[in-house]
């Protein structure tokens, strides 16, 4: 699904075959989950395929690098131009695309000296489909950031996010949403979370939570239609008194949800915020909104 015969990665610093990329079974990123990568969208525009805010991305790349003491020396320039030499060498256009920095060998718990760095990309469909979700409150909570850099996304953090994922699914969910360590609304295993309540949007303020690209699209995107947002922590209580909710993320993109546990969101998706969003987004990463500006 991910790479095919002729698909081609970037790996310490050649573009190679996929099938050709190997990795060392004794890494610190196998072991303990020290590796940080990143999750990026190319659209297919008018003026062809354009990373969707690549610098955004390699700047969060680099801080997880930053954070964890992995030597990472690329530019978020440097970076955005191999990501666009590794799409043509792809053919790809509309495309997902995942760096990821990995450590060397190293069993004692102090960062590797040794980075390996690859991109790869493959042609992805939204994540989370076209319908609207099922969701259930996760038994899990978000990490405490003080255990960790929440901002960042660092390998490991995820198993959080996949033990959230399991959970839901067994039960027959579409997706997990989990509450910060106070007891208010974090985010999904992999999405940021917004609610409609009474013709304002909420979503959680930053602080235990992923700082997502796409959350922040979206709240400059209200500011320039005028809709009501505020940063502004809420409860599952509130949350399940509102009038609607959708998730977002680069993979995800705008996605509404039809329910969180037993309660079904009353508002019409197609009359929601939400929905005004997904089509302003989907406008935003082709490149349609600045000519809609222009003229
Ligand atoms: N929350 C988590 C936990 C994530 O992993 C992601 C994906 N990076 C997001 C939110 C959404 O972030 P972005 O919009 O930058 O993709």
């Amino acid at each position: 699904m991910y790479f095919n015969e002729q698909s081609v990665v970037f790996y310490n610093g050649k573009f190679i075959k996929a099938k050709e990329a190997t990795a060392n079974v004794y890494s610190q990123s196998l072991h303990y989950g020290n590796g940080v990568f990143e999750g990026i969208r190319a659209y297919n525009t008018e003026n062809g395929a354009k990373v969707f805010k690549s610098l955004e991305h390699y700047k969060r790349l680099k801080l997880g690098a930053e954070v964890m003491n992995i030597q990472f020396d690329y530019s978020e320039e440097e970076l955005t131009k191999i990501t666009y030499e590794l799409l043509k060498r792809n053919g790809l256009k509309d495309a997902y695309i995942r760096p990821l920095i990995t450590t060397g060998a190293d069993m004692s718990l102090l960062t590797s000296s040794e980075t390996n760095f690859i991109i790869q990309c493959w042609e992805w469909g939204k994540y989370m489909g076209d319908k609207l979700l099922r969701v259930k409150t996760s038994s899990f909570q978000r990490p405490n950031p003080n255990s960790c850099f929440v901002e960042t996304k660092v390998t490991g953090h995820y198993v959080n996010s996949i033990l959230s994922t399991n959970e839901a699914k067994k039960e027959g969910y579409d997706e997990a949403l989990l509450l910060d360590m106070n007891g208010n609304v974090a985010e999904c295993s992999g999405a940021n979370v917004f609610m409609q309540k009474d013709g304002k949007l909420f979503t959680p303020p930053r602080g235990h939570i992923m700082a997502g690209i796409t959350r922040a699209t979206v709240i400059e995107l209200c500011k320039e239609e005028g809709i009501s947002i505020e940063e502004k922590h809420f409860t599952l209580e509130e949350l399940k008194q509102a009038d609607a909710c959708f998730f977002t993320g680069t993979a995800a993109e705008v996605v509404g949800l039809e329910s969180l546990d037993d309660y079904n969101f009353p508002l019409r998706w197609e009359t929601s915020y939400g929905y005004q969003l997904m089509k302003l987004y989907k406008e935003e990463v082709l490149e349609l909104r600045t000519k809609a500006k222009a003229v």
